[in-house]
């Protein structure tokens, strides 16, 4: 080991468990890929305002959770905590919402941090895959989004993640029930840093987890009592939008989250085999997000899945990812002119396609051996001198532990035969 180690509530990835990361990646995106969404990468930290401004000045990301940091040249940066700000920032600062062709569909991956009390599922660096469809309001949109974060955790072959949903109202609706809220949560018997809560974002005190206050919030008015009509007919076109894709969902009146940017609908994928940090993924509408960071008016969805949290759900249930074997070749020469022959072997393996590795640093037979059953390669190449004269090489089934020696000039189309 070396003297250091990776910070607090970080990890690293390491192979051969990192190959479920990219799986998940790879099986999060894809749905996105087939339907219209353009990728997008912008970088990892910002200007701070960007995030107090869209994230929301209260929330705990911006106040306790964000790393910040001042620049030789004075520009105070944060890492960035979260995605959506971001992304949005870029379509707008490319113009992609003038090109005319509204919404503009954008998908990313990448790694986020916050400055959370570390525990099982929560980290100070993890690792998002997010999906936003920018300057349409249109019930659809949010229906395709949920869809397709659902199908992506079907294609992973989990069962058991929940979809909640709610809706959070708009610039009609919310502040009457804001205030409602607030009428209600003012008589309560909360603490000081609650009862400031109360004042500057009431909604999230609906969120609060501690046993105390969840029990004062048992006759607590709800948003889905104040929705006005417009917010009550788009929420009702997602849900039976939902129902007609076959995406089951559970209607949740209490679901806030911990971002300021949301409006109507909001959803939340959770998962039960997780304890405490049971969100695999969430997201929502952000009506007025885009004008909170200096925009035009462009209301859009949007969401955001954990790779971390999703990786864990896969070992919660027991699934194991149907993952290509990283090397289907192992070539073990055996003396200097047998590694000039195996290299070229392959390199032509390797161009043709076929996932192939070589013994290095001259291993002898049986140490090489090892390397080439511990690499899960179904065959192996084996060449030592008495082969090389009589112009073959040994090609050995590591499964059935067979082996046949076929021709030098011949080794891609052997292997490709036995691979099948
Ligand atoms: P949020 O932006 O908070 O809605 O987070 C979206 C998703 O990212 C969550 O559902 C989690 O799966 C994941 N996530 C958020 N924060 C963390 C964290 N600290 N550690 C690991 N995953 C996280």
């Amino acid at each position: 080991m070396s003297t250091f180690r990776a910070p607090k509530g970080t990890y690293d990835l390491i192979p051969p468990d990192s190959a479920a990361y990219l799986a998940v990646r790879e099986a999060i995106s894809a749905p996105l890929r087939r339907s219209g969404y353009g990728y997008v990468e912008t970088p990892g930290f910002e200007h701070v305002e960007l995030f107090s401004r869209g994230v929301g000045e209260s929330t705990d990301i911006v106040t306790k959770e964000m790393y910040t940091l001042t620049t030789r040249g004075g520009d105070r940066l944060a890492l960035r905590p979260e995605g959506t700000a971001s992304v949005l920032r870029a379509a707008l600062e490319a113009s992609l919402h003038k090109a005319g062709n509204l919404p503009v569909k954008l998908w990313y991956s990448g790694s986020y941090y916050r400055y959370e009390r570390p525990q099982a599922g929560r980290y100070r660096h993890f690792s998002q895959v997010g999906a936003e469809a920018i300057g349409a309001e249109d019930p659809a949109l949010d229906a395709e989004l949920i869809v397709l974060a659902a199908d992506a955790y079907r294609s992973l072959g989990l069962r058991d993640v929940r979809l909640l949903l709610n809706s959070l109202g708009d610039q009609e609706c919310r502040p009457g029930y804001r205030a409602v809220l607030q009428d209600f949560l003012r008589g309560l018997d909360l603490d000081e840093e609650t009862l400031r809560r109360v004042e500057i974002n009431p909604l999230r005190v609906l969120d609060d987890k501690r046993e105390a206050v969840r029990k004062q919030l048992a006759g607590a008015p709800m948003m889905r009592d104040h929705l006005c009509e417009a917010c009550k007919s788009f929420h009702e076109r997602v849900r039976d939008l939902l129902t007609a894709a076959g995406v089951a969902f559970e209607d949740d009146p209490r679901l806030v989250r911990g971002l300021d940017y949301y409006t109507r609908t909001t959803f939340e994928f959770v998962h039960d085999g997780l304890g405490a940090q049971s969100a695999v993924g969430g997201g929502g509408r952000y009506d007025g997000l885009s004008e909170m960071i200096g925009g035009p008016a462009l209301p859009s969805v949007g969401w955001a899945l954990g790779v971390d949290r999703t990786v864990l759900a896969l070992e919660a249930e027991g699934v194991t990812l149907d993952l290509p074997a990283a090397t289907e070749v192992y070539a073990v020469p055996l003396g200097e002119e047998a590694r000039d022959l195996l290299f070229g072997a392959v390199t032509a393996l390797r161009r043709a396609g076929v996932a192939a590795d070589l013994s290095y640093g001259g291993r002898g037979l049986k140490g090489a051996m090892k390397s080439a059953n511990r690499s899960g390669a179904r065959l192996a190449l084996v060449a030592g001198e008495r082969d090389l004269a009589e112009g073959v090489v040994q090609l050995k089934d590591l499964e059935s532990g067979e082996q046949r020696a076929v021709p030098a000039d011949g080794i891609t189309a052997a292997v490709r035969e036995a691979l099948g």
